[in-house]
């Protein structure tokens, strides 16, 4: 339980964390809320030669809201997001998720930029930031780029960041007026985590699904888009019967995990009851 040597830098702006980065991107690690890296640290799962620890870089705390959207710096802690009264006021499917997150020890150190550049298949906010349609901001020696947050998890552990590059801020468009999101999970009894988490929008006009958007977490390698699901139910009522079929789709089109705890068939039912009780509750 003793980590390998390695050598501390802790960086205060976001430029100098790309020039240390630069120096040997592969034998270094970012530290954040170090909630996921240090066990790995102490259990040499992970042997960097270097850690950067970004926990003091101010600029990737903030969360911001203006008229087109909302930014949250990548360090902003999961009890920042329960706290926030603006973003909840705005998303109230933030407060909802966060507090379904672990504990309070859990909540005050763990990142929202960690969990998602770590990218556990079981972790929360990938779920809610793919149905919320955001944007992931990632800097690197090049500047900036953004990526759909659909396209940013590749697999089990895996994003499209590089090793030279952090993940900055997550941007969220402003929800249309009258869209509503909702975050349900089903906690492993041990972690906490997410056996199945499912993150559903909706918008209703005159009754018809004008927009529906939905992110799964825990069922499969990494969090993906419900897009078939969503397909499905985009111009139709949200009926029992249409809510039934498009839980089912979804539940019958992914390709699910399964490990001692859960196997794929009882995913894949979480998967369609979860959905189907995330609609039933935007349908009123
Ligand atoms: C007991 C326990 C229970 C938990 N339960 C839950 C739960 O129920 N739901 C849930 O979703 N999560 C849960 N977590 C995870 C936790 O909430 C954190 O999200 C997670 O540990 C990662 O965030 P962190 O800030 O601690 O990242 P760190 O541990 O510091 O880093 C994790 C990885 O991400 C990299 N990294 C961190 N920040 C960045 C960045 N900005 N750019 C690029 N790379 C970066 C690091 O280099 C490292 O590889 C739990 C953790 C623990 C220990």
């Amino acid at each position: 339980m003793i980590p390998a040597a390695f050598d501390y830098v802790r960086a205060s702006s976001l430029a100098q964390t790309i020039d240390l980065l630069r120096e040997d991107p592969d034998g270094t690690k970012l530290l954040a809320g170090g909630h996921t890296l240090l066990p790995a640290l102490k259990l040499r799962l992970a042997s960097p030669s270097c850690l950067i620890d970004i926990g003091g870089i101010a600029e990737l705390k903030a969360i911001e809201i203006s008229e087109t959207g909302i930014r949250i710096g990548a360090l902003t802690t999961h009890a920042d997001l329960l706290a926030s009264e603006p973003l909840n006021k705005e998303l109230p499917v933030f407060r909802q998720a966060a507090g379904l997150i672990a504990d309070p020890q859990v909540r005050n150190r763990g990142t929202i930029g960690g969990s998602l550049a770590n990218a556990d298949p079981a972790a929360d906010w990938p779920a809610v930031v793919v149905a919320l349609q955001a944007q992931i901001e990632i800097a690197g020696p090049n500047g900036l780029r953004r990526v759909a947050a659909r396209d940013f998890f590749v697999d089990i552990f895996s994003t499209v960041l590089e090793a030279d590059e952090i993940l900055a801020h997550i941007h969220i468009p402003r929800p249309k007026p009258g869209m509503r999101f909702i975050y349900r999970k089903i906690r492993h009894p041990a972690s906490g985590f997410a056996v199945v988490g499912i993150a559903v929008g909706v918008l209703l006009q005159d009754d018809f699904v004008a927009e529906v958007s939905i992110g799964v977490t825990g069922a499969a390698n990494h969090a993906f888009a419900g897009q078939h699901a969503a397909d499905f139910l985009t111009g139709k009522a949200l009926s029992r019967d249409n809510i039934d079929q498009a839980a089912k789709l979804l539940s019958e089109t992914t390709e699910c995990l399964s490990d001692r705890y859960a196997s794929a068939e009882y995913r894949a039912n979480l998967i369609r009851i979860e959905t189907t009780r995330a609609l039933l509750a935007l349908s009123s």
